[in-house]
């Protein structure tokens, strides 16, 4: 189905005036140089991540303003100024330089549930000049044990009620010097941790931000491990001009706003979007402790008046699981602008924002990776539905052919990067060989496939990994599976390439179904006709199988290689940052 462009506004017409007023413009304009000068450096060569999006705001009038409103899944309130956050991020910066003895580029790991202690350690961590590595707080241990080992982290930030999943990794991690022990309400169970709430408490309010060098390594994210192993991405502390720059130019941020970011700090996004980019921005934002939940979500944004959100596809494929109706029992007039990353979104769910909200989600494409936004929709530009968008200023993405040489608008090929850009990975963690093997002839090669149109809108196709060759034609699953998600029933698909004598694969769909529809023969016809209608026929699947959920990462991103290993019988491989239910 061919979509319609959605067409902004002009300018003048912006109920809120947007940060980028003319994309080409800007886009001309632009220098890294000239957006670092909006921050507060040390001097030209220092910065350190946390004083930027914390302690930089003291001298201004929003050192009393609210960073940060937490409210936990029982309804609990806490609220916290960039003061607050300041002394208190001071405070944890002593402890471990205190209490623990960390130095600077010490890997500090934290397996905690969403609760203001990340935010304030992760702050005091930067602070004191150690590497934070964040971990999803519903990872098992084996997930745990992985990436605690690779990276050799010395200290754990935890809870009793995680540090009980781990118990029996922790003998087995000699470089592991310390736990620390976030109580809350909770009773500490664990011996042999320092207790937060005490530690805290024994600590001084001030301490002298260590000036790390812009190259100097600030943070480790594994990636989601969709295709494969985690790998532990490293970016600088000289990344929170990226950070600043894309949540400003993409995301819209503007003094007045309650911005909500889903992404759990686990994530690259719940740190870049959920913690660096905003703040460094001095917006207030609202976290949400609990997982998701389509009422809860409306509510929440209801109750906090939530002007500017920032979501991920599967989180918006299951709200319109849950219906069209139920928004209209939320006031949710607060809304101004929908952003989406993670997974290429649907264009069926960008004209769904547009019909339920009466404004369309703007997706964008970054990874672990780039550590920012790299490609985006932004306010003031026309929506192709189903395409990730325009180049970030500053930035300057080219499609390849498989020599590593730029293509012409209209045709597929590898999604490439000019690098460069402050946010970019300085590394691989100790695996050197695998980062240098990701540039080739002067680009970052992303492993994604995509194309760009004369317009310079990105679409993208597939990761590499995914792409489907049946009888000679390469097939991209998100294509078909966007199709599949047209169709009433359905709620989500995931495509895979099985293989085949004689086309080499052929396409096969694995589909959910929506509420009140059963699995039977006659639906499975109608589906694949609706498809073959509306595609070519090597792109309509071969084959339609019901299943009740997809396999997801912990990120919501759908494991296409689960399904495949599944239906050929195989190993499932790394599973470690697969959702459980
Ligand atoms: P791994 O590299 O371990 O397989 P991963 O690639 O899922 O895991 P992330 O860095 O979290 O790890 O995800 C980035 C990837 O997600 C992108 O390379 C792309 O494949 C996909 N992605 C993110 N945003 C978008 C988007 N807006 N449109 C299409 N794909 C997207
Ligand atoms: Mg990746």
């Amino acid at each position: 189905m061919e979509y319609q462009k959605i067409t902004k506004q002009p300018l003048e017409q912006h109920a809120t005036k947007p940060n980028l007023e003319d994309y080409q413009t800007i886009r001309e304009a632009f220098s890294w140089d000239a957006v670092s000068r909006e921050l507060d450096w040390f001097d030209s060569e220092h910065i350190n991540i946390a004083h930027i999006a914390v302690d930089a705001h003291l001298q201004t009038e929003r050192r009393d303003k609210k960073a940060l409103v937490w409210e936990s899944t029982k309804g609990e309130v806490e609220e916290y100024s960039f003061a607050d956050l300041a002394r208190l991020s001071n405070k944890f910066a002593n402890v471990l330089v205190n209490e623990t003895g960390i130095q600077k580029g010490d890997r500090v790991f934290f397996f905690l549930e969403r609760v203001p202690e990340i935010f304030i350690g992760i702050l005091g961590t930067l602070k004191a000049g150690g590497v934070i590595g964040p971990l999803f707080s519903a990872f098992g241990p084996e997930a745990v044990n992985d990436r605690l080992a690779d990276s050799r982290a010395r200290v754990l930030v935890t809870s009793p009620a995680l540090i009980k999943k781990i118990t029996d990794i922790l003998p087995g991690l000699p470089n592991l010097e310390k736990i620390i022990m976030v109580n809350r309400k909770q009773a500490p169970d664990f011996s042999g941790a320092l207790a937060y709430e005490e530690a805290m408490g024994r600590a001084s309010e001030s301490f002298e931000i260590v000036k790390t060098g812009k190259e100097d390594y600030a943070i480790m994210h594994y990636t989601s491990g969709t295709t494969g192993k985690p790998k532990g991405a490293v970016h600088v502390h000289g990344a929170v001009v990226g950070h600043y720059a894309t949540a400003k130019y993409v995301l819209d941020l503007h003094p007045e706003d309650t911005y909500w970011c889903t992404a759990d700090p686990g994530w690259v996004t719940g740190t870049s979007y959920g913690m660096f980019g905003p703040w460094s921005n001095g917006i207030t934002q609202v976290v949400y402790e609990g997982g998701f939940s389509a009422r809860r979500w409306y509510k929440f944004i209801e109750q906090w008046k939530v002007t500017v959100w920032y979501t991920a596809p599967t989180a918006i494929r299951m709200l319109m699981k849950a219906g069209d109706d139920l928004p209209g029992q939320f006031n949710l007039d607060s809304l101004r602008y929908m952003c989406s990353v993670g997974e290429p979104l649907n264009p069926e769910a960008v004209v769904w924002g547009q019909q339920v909200f009466g404004m369309p989600f703007h997706d964008n494409w970054w990874q672990t990776e780039t550590g920012a936004i790299m490609i985006a929709n932004y306010p003031i530009q026309d929506i192709k539905p189903g395409s990730m968008g325009r180049p970030f200023p500053g930035i300057t993405p080219g499609i390849l052919d498989d020599a590593f040489n730029e293509l012409p608008p209209g045709r597929e090929g590898n999604l490439a990067v000019r690098p460069g850009w402050p946010s970019m990975f300085r590394t691989y963690w100790e695996k050197e060989d695998l980062y240098q093997s990701r540039f080739k002839n002067g680009w970052y090669i992303t492993g994604d496939r995509a194309k760009k149109d004369e317009e310079g809108y990105f679409w993208f196709v597939s990761r590499a990994d995914d792409v489907i060759n049946t009888a000679g034609h390469l097939v991209g699953p998100f294509e078909v599976e966007s199709v599949l998600i047209e169709h009433p029933a359905v709620a989500e698909a995931g495509v895979i390439g099985k293989p085949d004598k004689i086309a080499m694969e052929v396409v096969k769909a694995f589909v959910s179904l929506k509420e009140g529809h059963e699995p039977t023969n006659e639906l499975q016809h109608d589906i694949q006709k609706f498809v073959m209608k509306r595609l070519s026929s090597a792109a309509a699947p071969r084959e339609i199988e019901f299943i009740d959920s997809l396999p997801k990462t912990r990120s919501g991103k759908i494991m296409r290689r689960v399904l495949k290993a599944k239906e050929l019988g195989l190993p499932l491989g790394d599973t470690s940052t697969l959702e459980d239910d």
